[in-house]
């Protein structure tokens, strides 16, 4: 069996897979606040419960919105008070007599879609989340590449490319990040990024719902901002793809449900790849909340 946990801000979502990777329990609690005994405790309690349910002792994964810092262990999160600056791995570890794997959520989801039947036999899947900010994960051969600092795939605090830069032309907004520095594509690409240049270039602030509502009613200001948009992504999206090179692109976040990225993304693309190169498939990813838990199970698919 296949344990997984999504622990979010407010709750902790449990999610058992058997060996056809099918879901055959779910459980929510909510997230201990700062207590860190009770999160260990919360999490054991439901490991034991599923493993007496299921007799046997299940395989455990945890996805965290956070980073385990590859030196030491500790996880670095500002939405887990509880777990912040914690060895959680470890200590879950010690406690269960047994191995835990875990991994950031943006990670996890990427997981998730790759172990779809659609995508499980591509040899790499890159998956890419365009929603408050953007994350993202890379899959190698069904297992999620993290990387020497367990930053792999963190494209959001890769910086805007030099074409890009060019192509917002003399008006361009150069936009602080949360990580500290400036240019990060998570300010420009993600939904808050949609929002926020719409909000340089027009000076109002819409909502990226009220903005592409306007673009489908053929509003000017909105289908300026929608084309820009759109080759700003395509040109961020090619210079990553020439770096990874993935089979395949699975896109999730509030963005990814705005539908003309699909058609557009396969026509605009190309041409910033090098000659030998095409576009890879870019699809919707298929299991929305639900991906985290998968993803978090699915860690440890040998
Ligand atoms: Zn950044």
């Amino acid at each position: 069996m296949y344990y997984g946990f999504d622990i979010g801000g407010t709750k902790i979502e449990f999610g058992a897979f058997n060996e056809k990777l099918e879901r055959v329990a779910t459980e929510r609690v909510p997230t201990p606040g700062d207590d860190y005994n009770k999160l260990i405790d919360t999490l054991v309690t439901l490991i034991k419960q599923a493993d007496e349910t299921f007799g046997c002792e299940g395989l455990v994964g945890i996805g965290i919105p956070g980073i385990e810092d590859a030196r030491d262990g500790v996880v670095l999160t500002s939405n887990i008070p509880a777990a912040k600056g914690r060895t959680l791995r470890a200590d879950l570890e010690a406690k269960l007599g047994r191995k835990v794997a875990l991994d950031n959520d943006a990670n996890c989801f990427a997981l998730s879609e790759a172990w779809d039947d659609e995508h499980k036999d591509s040899p790499s899947v890159l998956g890419l989340i365009l929603g408050t900010g953007v994350g993202g994960g890379m899959v190698f051969e069904g297992k999620v590449f993290s990387g020497l600092n367990h930053v792999g795939g963190e494209l959001g605090h890769a910086r805007l490319p030099l074409d890009a830069w060019l192509f917002l032309g003399e008006n361009a907004p150069l936009l602080g990040c949360g990580c500290g520095q400036k240019g990060c594509i998570d300010n420009y690409l993600s939904g808050r990024g949609f929002e926020l240049l719409y909000n340089h270039y027009y000076g109002e602030e819409l909502k990226a719902i009220e903005i592409i509502g306007n673009y489908r009613e053929g509003e000017a200001k909105a289908v300026e901002h929608v084309e820009r948009f759109l080759e700003l992504l395509a040109i961020c999206l090619a210079n990553i793809f020439t770096g990874i090179d993935p089979h395949v692109v699975v896109l999730g976040g509030g963005l990814s449900n705005f539908d003309l990225i699909y058609d557009e993304l396969p026509k605009r693309i190309p041409k910033y790849l090098l000659s030998v190169s095409v576009a890879p498939k870019i699809v919707k990813a298929k299991y929305g909340d639900a991906g985290g838990v998968r993803g978090a199970a699915f860690l440890n698919i040998k």
